[in-house]
Protein backbone atom coordinates (compact mmCIF):
# COMPACT_ATOMS: atom_id res chain seq x y z
CA UNK A 1 0.00 0.00 0.00
CA UNK A 2 1.25 3.43 -0.69
CA UNK A 3 0.66 6.23 2.27
CA UNK A 4 -0.42 9.52 0.59
CA UNK A 5 0.96 11.20 3.87
CA UNK A 6 4.74 11.54 3.53
CA UNK A 7 6.13 11.57 7.13
CA UNK A 8 9.69 11.39 7.82
CA UNK A 9 12.40 11.91 5.12
CA UNK A 10 15.04 9.50 4.31
CA UNK A 11 18.30 10.52 2.53
CA UNK A 12 20.63 8.58 0.90
CA UNK A 13 24.34 9.33 -0.29
CA UNK A 14 26.24 7.72 -2.45
CA UNK A 15 30.75 8.60 -2.26
CA UNK A 16 33.62 8.34 -4.00
CA UNK A 17 33.99 6.47 -7.87
CA UNK A 18 30.88 4.60 -9.03
CA UNK A 19 29.05 7.01 -11.10
CA UNK A 20 29.18 4.18 -13.38
CA UNK A 21 27.14 2.14 -11.36
CA UNK A 22 25.34 4.95 -10.08
CA UNK A 23 24.42 5.39 -13.27
CA UNK A 24 22.95 1.73 -13.66
CA UNK A 25 20.85 2.14 -10.44
CA UNK A 26 18.94 4.96 -12.08
CA UNK A 27 15.98 2.72 -12.74
CA UNK A 28 15.73 1.59 -9.33
CA UNK A 29 15.55 4.91 -7.73
CA UNK A 30 12.97 6.06 -10.54
CA UNK A 31 10.86 3.14 -10.00
CA UNK A 32 10.20 3.91 -6.14
CA UNK A 33 10.18 7.58 -6.97
CA UNK A 34 13.32 8.23 -4.89
CA UNK A 35 16.14 10.95 -4.92
CA UNK A 36 19.56 10.20 -3.52
CA UNK A 37 22.76 12.58 -3.59
CA UNK A 38 25.92 11.49 -4.98
CA UNK A 39 29.53 12.75 -3.84
CA UNK A 40 32.10 12.04 -6.65
CA UNK A 41 36.11 12.40 -5.29
CA UNK A 42 38.79 12.45 -7.31
CA UNK A 43 39.41 13.40 -10.55
CA UNK A 44 36.77 14.01 -13.43
CA UNK A 45 36.97 13.13 -16.80
CA UNK A 46 34.41 13.25 -19.52
CA UNK A 47 32.72 9.83 -18.78
CA UNK A 48 32.58 10.47 -15.24
CA UNK A 49 31.21 13.78 -15.96
CA UNK A 50 28.32 12.29 -18.39
CA UNK A 51 27.33 9.94 -16.13
CA UNK A 52 26.98 12.01 -13.57
CA UNK A 53 25.38 14.96 -15.78
CA UNK A 54 22.66 12.22 -15.95
CA UNK A 55 22.32 11.50 -12.66
CA UNK A 56 22.15 15.28 -12.33
CA UNK A 57 19.15 15.49 -14.83
CA UNK A 58 17.26 12.53 -13.38
CA UNK A 59 16.55 14.78 -10.26
CA UNK A 60 19.29 13.71 -8.35
CA UNK A 61 21.77 15.73 -6.65
CA UNK A 62 25.34 15.45 -6.96
CA UNK A 63 27.57 17.17 -4.71
CA UNK A 64 31.74 17.34 -4.00
CA UNK A 65 33.84 14.67 -2.11
CA UNK A 66 37.00 16.84 -2.60
CA UNK A 67 40.05 15.79 -5.64
CA UNK A 68 42.61 13.85 -3.42
CA UNK A 69 40.14 12.53 -0.78
CA UNK A 70 42.13 14.09 2.04
CA UNK A 71 40.78 14.77 5.40
CA UNK A 72 39.44 18.49 6.11
CA UNK A 73 40.39 19.30 9.35
CA UNK A 74 44.12 17.90 9.59
CA UNK A 75 44.63 19.96 6.04
CA UNK A 76 42.99 22.96 7.19
CA UNK A 77 45.56 22.75 10.11
CA UNK A 78 48.67 22.03 8.51
CA UNK A 79 48.11 23.46 5.33
CA UNK A 80 45.11 25.76 5.71
CA UNK A 81 41.50 26.26 4.41
CA UNK A 82 41.91 28.52 1.45
CA UNK A 83 44.51 26.24 0.07
CA UNK A 84 42.26 23.08 0.67
CA UNK A 85 39.53 24.81 -0.93
CA UNK A 86 42.14 25.70 -3.80
CA UNK A 87 43.32 21.93 -4.51
CA UNK A 88 40.75 19.99 -3.49
CA UNK A 89 37.50 21.86 -3.95
CA UNK A 90 37.41 24.18 -6.98
CA UNK A 91 39.28 21.96 -9.47
CA UNK A 92 36.32 19.66 -8.62
CA UNK A 93 33.78 22.48 -8.63
CA UNK A 94 34.83 23.34 -12.42
CA UNK A 95 34.73 20.29 -13.67
CA UNK A 96 31.36 19.96 -12.75
CA UNK A 97 30.38 23.41 -14.01
CA UNK A 98 31.44 22.49 -17.35
CA UNK A 99 28.30 20.18 -17.57
CA UNK A 100 25.83 22.80 -15.73
CA UNK A 101 26.21 21.14 -12.15
CA UNK A 102 26.70 24.13 -9.47
CA UNK A 103 27.72 21.55 -6.51
CA UNK A 104 26.26 23.04 -3.05
CA UNK A 105 26.79 20.32 -0.94
CA UNK A 106 29.93 18.37 0.28
CA UNK A 107 30.72 15.06 1.83
CA UNK A 108 34.01 15.09 4.23
CA UNK A 109 36.15 12.88 3.23
CA UNK A 110 36.29 10.02 5.88
CA UNK A 111 33.57 11.81 7.72
CA UNK A 112 36.15 14.38 9.24
CA UNK A 113 35.14 17.65 10.07
CA UNK A 114 35.24 20.08 12.63
CA UNK A 115 33.51 24.01 13.27
CA UNK A 116 36.41 25.24 11.87
CA UNK A 117 35.86 23.57 8.35
CA UNK A 118 32.41 23.20 8.89
CA UNK A 119 32.88 27.66 9.08
CA UNK A 120 34.88 28.13 6.44
CA UNK A 121 33.58 25.38 3.61
CA UNK A 122 29.84 27.11 4.27
CA UNK A 123 31.24 29.58 2.05
CA UNK A 124 31.10 27.42 -0.56
CA UNK A 125 28.14 24.69 0.25
CA UNK A 126 25.36 24.65 1.48
CA UNK A 127 24.90 21.27 3.25
CA UNK A 128 27.63 19.10 4.40
CA UNK A 129 27.61 15.15 4.35
CA UNK A 130 29.84 13.58 7.56
CA UNK A 131 28.96 10.90 10.10
CA UNK A 132 26.99 10.83 13.09
CA UNK A 133 28.63 9.53 15.85
CA UNK A 134 27.70 5.71 15.57
CA UNK A 135 30.23 3.59 15.10
CA UNK A 136 31.10 0.03 14.48
CA UNK A 137 32.08 -0.23 17.84
CA UNK A 138 28.76 0.51 19.15
CA UNK A 139 26.04 -0.14 17.24
CA UNK A 140 28.12 -2.35 14.64
CA UNK A 141 30.05 -4.60 16.65
CA UNK A 142 28.22 -8.04 15.89
CA UNK A 143 28.48 -9.19 19.57
CA UNK A 144 26.65 -6.40 21.11
CA UNK A 145 24.25 -5.32 18.51
CA UNK A 146 21.82 -2.35 19.47
CA UNK A 147 19.38 -1.34 17.15
CA UNK A 148 19.85 1.93 15.21
CA UNK A 149 16.81 3.06 16.16
CA UNK A 150 18.03 3.13 19.62
CA UNK A 151 21.19 6.26 18.54
CA UNK A 152 19.05 9.50 18.49
CA UNK A 153 22.48 10.73 16.79
CA UNK A 154 21.61 9.09 13.69
CA UNK A 155 18.05 11.25 13.54
CA UNK A 156 16.85 14.47 13.81
CA UNK A 157 13.48 16.40 13.49
CA UNK A 158 12.15 17.33 9.79
CA UNK A 159 11.28 20.59 11.26
CA UNK A 160 15.08 21.33 12.24
CA UNK A 161 16.48 21.30 8.39
CA UNK A 162 16.72 24.49 7.71
CA UNK A 163 19.27 25.08 10.85
CA UNK A 164 21.09 21.67 9.89
CA UNK A 165 24.03 22.46 7.75
CA UNK A 166 25.75 19.12 8.45
CA UNK A 167 24.07 16.01 7.73
CA UNK A 168 25.05 13.19 9.62
CA UNK A 169 25.03 9.69 8.28
CA UNK A 170 25.11 5.86 9.26
CA UNK A 171 27.16 4.11 7.12
CA UNK A 172 25.78 0.75 4.96
CA UNK A 173 28.22 -1.99 4.28
CA UNK A 174 29.91 -5.07 5.17
CA UNK A 175 32.55 -3.34 6.66
CA UNK A 176 30.02 -1.83 8.88
CA UNK A 177 28.00 -4.92 9.71
CA UNK A 178 25.53 -3.76 8.70
CA UNK A 179 22.00 -5.09 9.48
CA UNK A 180 19.57 -4.83 6.66
CA UNK A 181 16.43 -5.27 8.55
CA UNK A 182 17.56 -3.13 11.39
CA UNK A 183 18.31 -0.01 8.94
CA UNK A 184 14.65 -0.94 7.54
CA UNK A 185 13.63 -0.06 11.22
CA UNK A 186 15.10 2.92 10.98
CA UNK A 187 13.83 4.38 8.24
CA UNK A 188 10.17 3.12 10.50
CA UNK A 189 11.59 5.34 12.68
CA UNK A 190 11.69 8.28 10.73
CA UNK A 191 8.03 7.52 9.26
CA UNK A 192 6.55 7.08 13.06
CA UNK A 193 8.67 10.26 14.34
CA UNK A 194 8.60 12.77 11.29
CA UNK A 195 12.47 12.53 11.32
CA UNK A 196 15.33 12.92 9.11
CA UNK A 197 17.61 9.36 8.70
CA UNK A 198 20.80 9.63 6.54
CA UNK A 199 22.88 6.71 4.92
CA UNK A 200 25.94 6.66 3.41
CA UNK A 201 27.27 4.00 1.06
CA UNK A 202 29.59 3.90 -1.60
CA UNK A 203 29.08 1.51 -5.10
CA UNK A 204 25.54 0.17 -5.95
CA UNK A 205 25.84 -3.40 -7.09
CA UNK A 206 24.96 -6.75 -7.02
CA UNK A 207 28.11 -8.09 -5.35
CA UNK A 208 29.66 -4.63 -3.80
CA UNK A 209 32.82 -3.78 -1.35
CA UNK A 210 32.74 -3.92 2.22
CA UNK A 211 31.46 -0.18 2.15
CA UNK A 212 28.69 -0.78 -0.60
CA UNK A 213 25.45 -1.66 -0.98
CA UNK A 214 24.02 -4.47 -2.63
CA UNK A 215 21.20 -3.20 -5.25
CA UNK A 216 18.98 -5.87 -3.25
CA UNK A 217 19.47 -3.93 -0.47
CA UNK A 218 18.64 -0.21 -2.08
CA UNK A 219 15.57 -2.36 -3.17
CA UNK A 220 14.61 -2.65 0.21
CA UNK A 221 15.26 0.23 1.71
CA UNK A 222 13.56 2.13 -1.04
CA UNK A 223 10.53 -0.48 -0.64
CA UNK A 224 10.20 0.07 2.95
CA UNK A 225 10.33 3.86 2.75
CA UNK A 226 7.52 3.54 0.10
CA UNK A 227 5.49 1.34 2.62
CA UNK A 228 5.91 3.59 5.34
CA UNK A 229 5.46 6.98 3.45
CA UNK A 230 9.07 8.44 4.15
CA UNK A 231 9.97 10.84 1.08
CA UNK A 232 13.62 9.88 -0.40
CA UNK A 233 15.42 12.97 -0.66
CA UNK A 234 18.09 14.57 -2.53
CA UNK A 235 20.10 17.25 -0.22
CA UNK A 236 18.73 19.85 -3.23
CA UNK A 237 15.15 19.07 -2.39
CA UNK A 238 15.87 20.11 1.47
CA UNK A 239 15.08 23.56 0.94
CA UNK A 240 17.65 26.54 2.30
CA UNK A 241 19.57 26.28 5.53
CA UNK A 242 19.26 29.33 7.42
CA UNK A 243 22.04 31.64 8.22
CA UNK A 244 23.91 30.15 11.08
CA UNK A 245 23.10 32.85 14.39
CA UNK A 246 26.25 33.31 15.85
CA UNK A 247 27.20 32.30 19.16
CA UNK A 248 29.82 34.82 20.01
CA UNK A 249 32.12 37.38 18.53
CA UNK A 250 34.13 36.75 15.95
CA UNK A 251 37.90 37.09 16.83
CA UNK A 252 39.66 39.39 13.96
CA UNK A 253 42.87 40.44 13.29
CA UNK A 254 44.63 43.72 11.34
CA UNK A 255 47.17 42.76 8.83
CA UNK A 256 49.33 45.22 6.58
CA UNK A 257 50.89 43.95 4.05
CA UNK A 258 54.08 44.93 2.16
CA UNK A 259 56.02 48.01 4.37
CA UNK A 260 53.80 50.98 2.66
CA UNK A 261 54.87 54.28 3.98
CA UNK A 262 50.98 55.06 4.89
CA UNK A 263 50.81 52.16 7.67
CA UNK A 264 53.03 54.10 9.51
CA UNK A 265 51.68 57.46 8.79
CA UNK A 266 47.73 56.61 8.48
CA UNK A 267 46.77 53.34 9.76
CA UNK A 268 48.65 53.39 12.86
CA UNK A 269 47.25 56.34 14.30
CA UNK A 270 43.92 54.83 13.79
CA UNK A 271 44.75 51.43 15.43
CA UNK A 272 46.58 53.28 18.30
CA UNK A 273 43.36 55.58 19.19
CA UNK A 274 41.47 52.55 19.48
CA UNK A 275 43.39 50.35 21.61
CA UNK A 276 44.64 47.82 18.67
CA UNK A 277 47.80 46.35 17.70
CA UNK A 278 47.83 45.36 14.10
CA UNK A 279 50.92 43.14 12.61
CA UNK A 280 52.76 44.41 9.77
CA UNK A 281 54.44 42.21 7.19
CA UNK A 282 57.58 43.03 5.82
CA UNK A 283 59.87 42.61 2.40
CA UNK A 284 63.15 43.32 3.32
CA UNK A 285 63.99 44.05 -0.21
CA UNK A 286 61.36 46.53 -0.24
CA UNK A 287 62.67 48.70 3.14
CA UNK A 288 63.14 52.63 2.39
CA UNK A 289 62.41 52.00 -1.79
CA UNK A 290 59.26 54.62 -2.95
CA UNK A 291 56.35 55.19 -0.70
CA UNK A 292 58.02 52.57 1.03
CA UNK A 293 59.11 51.99 5.14
CA UNK A 294 62.22 53.05 6.15
CA UNK A 295 64.40 50.73 8.64
CA UNK A 296 63.33 53.80 10.94
CA UNK A 297 60.26 54.02 10.34
CA UNK A 298 60.01 49.64 11.19
CA UNK A 299 61.18 50.57 14.37
CA UNK A 300 59.04 53.43 15.24
CA UNK A 301 56.31 50.16 14.69
CA UNK A 302 57.74 47.82 17.07
CA UNK A 303 58.24 50.73 19.57
CA UNK A 304 55.14 51.35 19.64
CA UNK A 305 54.09 47.76 20.22
CA UNK A 306 53.12 46.09 16.62
CA UNK A 307 53.85 43.12 15.29
CA UNK A 308 56.35 42.63 12.60
CA UNK A 309 55.83 39.97 10.29
CA UNK A 310 58.30 37.98 7.74
CA UNK A 311 56.87 38.70 4.30
CA UNK A 312 59.73 37.03 2.92
CA UNK A 313 63.24 38.66 1.60
CA UNK A 314 61.53 39.86 -2.48
CA UNK A 315 57.64 38.22 -2.19
CA UNK A 316 57.91 35.53 -4.20
CA UNK A 317 55.52 32.93 -4.12
CA UNK A 318 56.31 30.66 -1.89
CA UNK A 319 54.28 27.65 -2.23
CA UNK A 320 55.02 27.90 -5.95
CA UNK A 321 58.72 27.87 -5.34
CA UNK A 322 58.25 24.56 -3.28
CA UNK A 323 56.17 22.59 -6.26
CA UNK A 324 58.95 23.33 -8.14
CA UNK A 325 61.43 21.54 -5.58
CA UNK A 326 62.92 25.36 -4.54
CA UNK A 327 63.18 24.31 -1.31
CA UNK A 328 66.38 26.08 -0.40
CA UNK A 329 64.97 29.01 -1.58
CA UNK A 330 61.99 28.98 0.08
CA UNK A 331 63.67 28.83 3.45
CA UNK A 332 66.60 31.55 2.51
CA UNK A 333 63.37 33.95 1.45
CA UNK A 334 62.39 32.83 4.84
CA UNK A 335 65.12 32.84 6.85
CA UNK A 336 67.30 35.93 5.37
CA UNK A 337 63.94 38.46 5.86
CA UNK A 338 63.39 37.00 9.54
CA UNK A 339 67.60 37.77 10.33
CA UNK A 340 67.46 41.21 8.61
CA UNK A 341 64.28 42.15 10.56
CA UNK A 342 65.71 41.15 13.66
CA UNK A 343 68.88 42.70 13.03
CA UNK A 344 66.94 46.43 12.69
CA UNK A 345 64.42 46.20 14.75
CA UNK A 346 66.01 43.71 17.69
CA UNK A 347 63.47 41.86 17.94
CA UNK A 348 62.91 38.36 16.47
CA UNK A 349 59.36 38.11 13.85
CA UNK A 350 57.68 35.48 15.42
CA UNK A 351 55.11 34.99 12.20
CA UNK A 352 55.51 34.55 8.30
CA UNK A 353 53.01 36.24 6.12
CA UNK A 354 52.62 34.54 2.87
CA UNK A 355 53.30 36.54 -0.46
CA UNK A 356 50.02 36.09 -2.06
CA UNK A 357 48.89 33.41 0.09
CA UNK A 358 51.09 30.84 -1.89
CA UNK A 359 51.21 27.63 0.77
CA UNK A 360 52.10 24.48 0.83
CA UNK A 361 52.38 21.42 3.58
CA UNK A 362 56.75 21.80 2.95
CA UNK A 363 56.57 25.61 3.23
CA UNK A 364 55.11 25.35 6.50
CA UNK A 365 57.50 22.90 7.69
CA UNK A 366 60.15 25.25 6.20
CA UNK A 367 58.82 28.20 8.46
CA UNK A 368 58.49 26.13 11.41
CA UNK A 369 62.19 24.67 11.41
CA UNK A 370 62.74 28.71 11.03
CA UNK A 371 61.08 29.35 14.17
CA UNK A 372 57.71 31.26 12.19
CA UNK A 373 54.39 30.16 12.56
CA UNK A 374 52.86 30.82 8.69
CA UNK A 375 49.78 32.91 9.04
CA UNK A 376 46.93 30.66 7.51
CA UNK A 377 43.82 31.44 9.12
CA UNK A 378 41.45 32.90 6.10
CA UNK A 379 42.08 36.20 5.38
CA UNK A 380 39.65 38.89 4.04
CA UNK A 381 41.53 41.50 1.60
CA UNK A 382 39.77 45.15 2.17
CA UNK A 383 40.53 48.02 0.02
CA UNK A 384 39.36 48.95 -3.44
CA UNK A 385 36.91 46.90 -5.28
CA UNK A 386 36.35 44.57 -2.49
CA UNK A 387 33.17 44.47 -0.21
CA UNK A 388 32.39 46.97 2.05
CA UNK A 389 33.88 45.92 5.32
CA UNK A 390 30.75 45.86 7.42
CA UNK A 391 28.91 43.20 4.62
CA UNK A 392 32.45 41.12 4.67
CA UNK A 393 31.96 40.99 8.62
CA UNK A 394 28.44 39.79 8.71
CA UNK A 395 28.95 37.28 5.46
CA UNK A 396 31.74 35.32 7.78
CA UNK A 397 29.48 35.58 11.10
CA UNK A 398 26.34 34.24 9.06
CA UNK A 399 28.77 31.35 8.09
CA UNK A 400 29.76 30.76 11.80
CA UNK A 401 33.45 32.19 11.22
CA UNK A 402 35.40 31.75 14.08
CA UNK A 403 37.94 33.46 13.41
CA UNK A 404 39.49 36.23 10.63
CA UNK A 405 42.55 38.32 9.63
CA UNK A 406 41.29 41.61 7.92
CA UNK A 407 44.30 42.81 5.08
CA UNK A 408 44.48 45.89 4.13
CA UNK A 409 47.82 46.49 1.35
CA UNK A 410 47.40 50.30 -0.01
CA UNK A 411 45.35 52.88 2.49
CA UNK A 412 44.99 55.46 -0.06
CA UNK A 413 46.03 56.19 -4.00
CA UNK A 414 48.73 58.47 -3.58
CA UNK A 415 50.62 56.02 -0.75
CA UNK A 416 51.12 53.21 -3.50
CA UNK A 417 50.29 49.90 -2.39
CA UNK A 418 48.24 46.71 -3.83
CA UNK A 419 44.40 47.58 -4.22
CA UNK A 420 44.85 51.36 -1.82
CA UNK A 421 41.15 52.60 -0.48
CA UNK A 422 39.81 54.75 -2.76
CA UNK A 423 40.43 57.40 -0.74
CA UNK A 424 41.59 58.08 2.75
CA UNK A 425 38.41 58.84 4.32
CA UNK A 426 37.15 55.14 2.83
CA UNK A 427 40.00 53.49 4.75
CA UNK A 428 38.78 55.57 8.02
CA UNK A 429 34.94 54.23 7.16
CA UNK A 430 37.24 50.66 6.89
CA UNK A 431 38.46 51.41 10.32
CA UNK A 432 35.42 52.81 12.02
CA UNK A 433 33.21 49.99 10.79
CA UNK A 434 35.61 47.76 12.73
CA UNK A 435 35.13 49.60 15.84
CA UNK A 436 31.39 49.87 15.27
CA UNK A 437 31.20 45.89 14.95
CA UNK A 438 33.11 45.45 18.09
CA UNK A 439 31.08 47.87 19.86
CA UNK A 440 28.23 45.86 18.24
CA UNK A 441 29.60 42.48 20.25
CA UNK A 442 29.96 41.13 16.17
CA UNK A 443 33.79 40.70 16.30
CA UNK A 444 36.75 41.06 18.87
CA UNK A 445 40.14 42.85 17.46
CA UNK A 446 42.77 40.85 19.22
CA UNK A 447 46.36 40.04 18.44
CA UNK A 448 47.03 37.67 15.57
CA UNK A 449 48.12 34.69 17.82
CA UNK A 450 44.78 34.69 20.09
CA UNK A 451 42.85 35.32 16.70
CA UNK A 452 44.62 31.79 15.15
CA UNK A 453 44.85 29.93 18.42
CA UNK A 454 48.92 29.51 18.03
CA UNK A 455 51.56 29.54 20.45
CA UNK A 456 54.66 31.51 19.34
CA UNK A 457 57.11 32.05 21.57
CA UNK A 458 56.73 35.90 22.89
ZN1 LIG B 1 35.03 8.82 0.32
ZN1 LIG C 1 52.40 40.97 -0.08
Amino acid sequence: MISLLFAGILCLTFDDRHWENWEKALPVFEKHGAKATFFPSGDLNAEALACLKKLHEAGHSVGCHSLGHRDAPAFFKNVSGTMYVRKEITPQKKALASVGINPEFFAYPNNRRDEDTDAQLAFQFKRFRAGCGVTRKDYYSPSNKTSITEFDCAFFPVSELPRRRVMGGVGVGAYYNTDIDDICRGVKRAAERDEVFVLFSHDICANPGKISMSTEWLEKILATARECGVAVKGFRELGPVEPQRPTGPMLVSLTFDDNIRDHLLVAAPELEKRGWKGVFAIVTDWVGKENKLSWDEVRELVRRGHEIAVHTRSHQGLGRLADKGKTELVREEIAVARDIIERETGMRPRLLCLPGSSYSAIVGKIAREEGLEPMTVPRACCGQGMADTTKTVAAARKRGMKRYDLLVHGVRPEGGGWRPFPSLESFKRHMQAIEDAERAGEIKVVDYDIMANIKVPK
